[in-house]
């Protein structure tokens, strides 16, 4: 249970309430991350979550004290939307600069799938940049259906999708599967994505809301609306209120498209929590086609951003092949959204001149400006794939 606090409440009214709490058996701590003064209620002991006076008894309590504003209680209560209605911004501080997601600008993150090799990344990052993309995406660590699909290329390829972020002036978005990796993404990934299959794996949304990176959370396929936003309560219970949802598509009984975009979910999380919420196109109808209308929809559904799959050769792509745009489709996607968003009152982030491919192969690889090395590792960069050169990043 939350309490939120009449701002300027002199000090001795603040004690005289946690006072009457104690002698209730109830704890206060509070939420550091609330601009108004926000308090967070536990049993004083360690005991069973039910110890503590019951609820009428705890009403009563707080009604004798005129600087509780508001109570807030439920499996995401931290993220309820009155306590921060003009909604959270999340920042996302990338090579080439900062950028916030829930702000004006729709911010729309582009790339493939996975990380394939250096010029596929390479040359995609470059295509999505001129585009207006603000944040590169591709896969290191897969979730595949089957154990003998393709499972990405892992630090090798965060390494190449880190290089490419930076020599396109982009940050970098990557998934994160397993608890024991979250330090060695975060230190190449400028936002950490939770993977639909993961939605609810808590040993990884507790490690993902005790780091301070900012955490993309994708909806699980067969997620609840409560369900989705329950699991972005484990990151701002942890302290990490830095925390974008992403619609990807349900699974229902439609078969003609791989998931079903619930464009409603998008209106609902908006309404009920203060985090910004992307719309994944790509996913949610695994068809090439349907991948610009589903960002229209977006849009206008009031989207704080997009994550779109494209490809540099979409018909190459190692994974989700059908899905894959091109660069020119990219292009024309944005385009077409510039004018929805302005009269949605957003703006979409203007194409820039194209950068030309580096002729050059590839950057020096190896730990990310701020990585530490990994002893536990045994990957090393594979010389035939990724020969070492500096690239130096190119000006935003
Ligand atoms: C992905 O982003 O490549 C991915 C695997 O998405 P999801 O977790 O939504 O299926
Ligand atoms: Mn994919």
């Amino acid at each position: 249970m939350l309490l939120q606090l009449r701002p300027q409440t002199p000090a001795t009214e603040l004690a005289a309430l946690r006072r009457d709490l104690s002698a209730a058996g109830l704890a206060a701590a509070p939420v550091s991350f609330f601009a108004a003064p926000v308090w967070r209620l536990a049993p004083a002991s360690d005991g069973l979550p039910a110890a503590g006076p019951d609820r009428s008894a705890l009403d009563a309590l707080l009604h004798r004290h005129p600087c509780v504003a508001a109570v807030f209680s439920g499996d995401f209560e931290l993220a309820s939307r009155p306590l921060r209605p003009q909604g959270t911004r999340v920042r996302v501080a990338t090579p080439g600069g900062d950028l916030e997601i829930g702000g004006d600008e729709m911010v729309v993150i582009a790339g493939p799938c996975s990380v394939e090799s250096w010029e596929q990344i390479r040359d995609t990052a470059l295509a999505a940049a001129a585009a207006g993309a603000r944040l590169l995406r591709g896969g290191a660590f897969k979730p595949r259906t089957s154990t003998y699909s393709f499972q990405g290329l892992g630090r090798r390829g965060l390494e190449l999708l880190a290089a490419a972020g930076r020599h396109a002036g982009l940050g970098v978005v990557t998934e994160v599967m397993a608890p024991e990796d979250v330090s060695l993404v975060a230190d190449y990934a400028d936002l950490l994505q939770v993977g639909a299959r993961n939605m609810q794996n808590f040993p990884l949304l507790k490690r993902l809301g005790e780091q301070r990176k900012p955490v993309l959370l994708k909806r699980g396929a067969g997620a609840s609306i409560a369900e989705w936003l329950a699991a972005a309560e484990y990151l701002l219970a942890r302290g990490n209120d830095q925390v974008v949802l992403c619609e990807r598509g349900i699974r229902t009984f439609e078969t003609y498209t791989r998931n079903t975009l619930d464009i409603g979910a998008v209106a609902a999380a908006k309404e009920l929590v203060h985090l910004p919420v992307l719309v994944d196109p790509s996913h949610a109808t695994g068809r090439r086609s349907l991948i610009a209308a589903a960002s229209r929809a977006a849009v206008a559904a009031g989207a704080d951003g997009l994550c779109v799959e494209v490809h540099i050769h979409p018909e190459d792509s190692i994974s989700d092949r059908e899905q894959a745009i091109s660069p020119e489709m990219f292009a024309a996607l944005m385009s077409s959204l510039r004018p929805l968003a302005a009269a949605c009152g957003r703006a979409v982030a203007p194409a820039r001149a194209a950068a030309v491919a580096h002729p050059r192969p590839a950057p020096a690889l190896g730990p990310a400006p701020n990585a530490a090395s990994d002893p536990a590792s045994n990957e090393t960069p594979d010389a035939a794939l990724v020969p070492a050169l500096a690239v130096p990043a190119l000006p935003l």
